[in-house]
């Protein structure tokens, strides 16, 4: 199979404003590069024409525009990962379609990787156009998911990347259910690199990301990538034993000085309602880990394709295989 130099891979989740914009500009950028280019645009369940639209530019530039177009909307990372099963490029670019990740930082990703770096991802220098509540959020995370685990993963940094074929090909083995891309490619390993940039605020319409989906992502994020949130429930365990076994011998000697300290129904449900509270967040934990396990058993598909340009899919593979 001998694909084009170039794909850029881009989910759309109800952009129909954002698309033409984005075409022009990655067209204009990918000529200037001159190498053969694709763009796969993997509609994630729109419901505002962006369907029509992609399909129309098929129609248009049938060369360069391969769209994928999923049943439902199954989400970012998981419309990223059907564009990265069906790119066919030496070299794949993953960006956003609202033009938040300015297609004219490509040419400098792939100078990077022209002199040998398989991972090139773009680092938020700043970003625009976004609530401090977003921005103070995030950084927060990053720093957060850097500290409980042992996979580098770069801080302030999205989905907006280059990677090598190599990498894409690992990627598409990983076939998890809960991903958290980016920590998924430092994973991988090989030579990365990080390349600033302005992330400039969106061309047209709303975010896709309202919190829910922000929290959910972040939890992804860390069961996916760490065992802390189990270690945090067995260090409560600890605590709360410790805190038992210094304070009966106190409480009996003061009980028998003839202190009334400790008398009375107040103690008693203090005591109940921490410990009872201790267990049901390990619980809670516990749960969320197993519910991802469950998950992972059902062995799904990751995504369902309704439309895609004429090429085998990596699910497809994996069944057969
Ligand atoms: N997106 C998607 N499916 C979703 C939500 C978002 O494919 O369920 C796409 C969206 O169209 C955009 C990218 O993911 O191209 C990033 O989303 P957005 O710009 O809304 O996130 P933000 O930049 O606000 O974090
Ligand atoms: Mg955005």
């Amino acid at each position: 199979m001998d694909g084009p130099t170039f794909s850029v891979v881009v989910p759309v989740y109800n952009e129909r404003e954002n698309l033409p914009e984005l075409y022009r500009r990655v067209r204009a950028v990918m000529e200037s590069l001159g190498e053969p280019w694709e763009l796969v645009p993997v509609d994630d369940g729109s419901t505002d024409g962006s369907t029509e639209y992609l399909r129309e530019l098929r129609k248009k530039d049938p060369e360069h525009v391969r769209p994928v177009i999923l049943a439902r909307n199954f989400g970012h990372q998981l419309a990223v990962t059907a564009g990265l099963d069906y790119a066919r490029g030496r070299a794949v670019i993953l960006m956003d379609a609202d033009l938040q990740d300015p297609p004219e930082v490509i040419p400098q990703l792939v100078e990077k990787w022209r002199e040998g770096y398989d991972v090139v991802y773009a680092v938020r220098q700043r970003r625009e156009g976004e609530s401090w509540f977003k921005r103070a959020t995030a950084a927060l995370f990053y720093r957060f998911i850097r500290r409980i685990t042992e996979v580098p993963i770069p801080v302030d940094t999205g989905d907006f990347r280059l990677m090598d074929r190599k990498v894409v090909d690992v990627l598409r083995r990983m076939r998890e259910r809960h991903r958290f891309i980016r920590g998924m490619v430092a994973w991988v390993g090989f030579r990365q690199v990080g390349v600033p940039y302005v992330r400039a605020p969106r061309y047209a319409g709303e975010t896709k990301y309202p919190l829910r989906k922000m929290v959910k992502f972040a939890w992804d994020a860390i069961t996916g990538f760490s065992y802390a949130p189990l270690q945090l429930a067995m260090y409560l365990g600890f605590l709360s034993a410790g805190l038992a076994i210094f304070s009966i011998p106190l409480v009996a000697a003061a009980r028998l000085m003839g202190s009334k300290a400790f008398y009375g129904q107040a103690t008693t449900l203090i005591a109940v309602l921490f410990l009872g509270g201790v267990q049901l967040i390990s619980l809670g934990i516990l749960g969320e880990y197993v519910g991802r396990i469950y998950d992972e058993v059902k062995g799904r598909p990751l995504y369902v394709v309704a439309e895609a340009p004429d090429v085998p899919d990596a699910n497809e593979e994996e069944r057969r295989a």
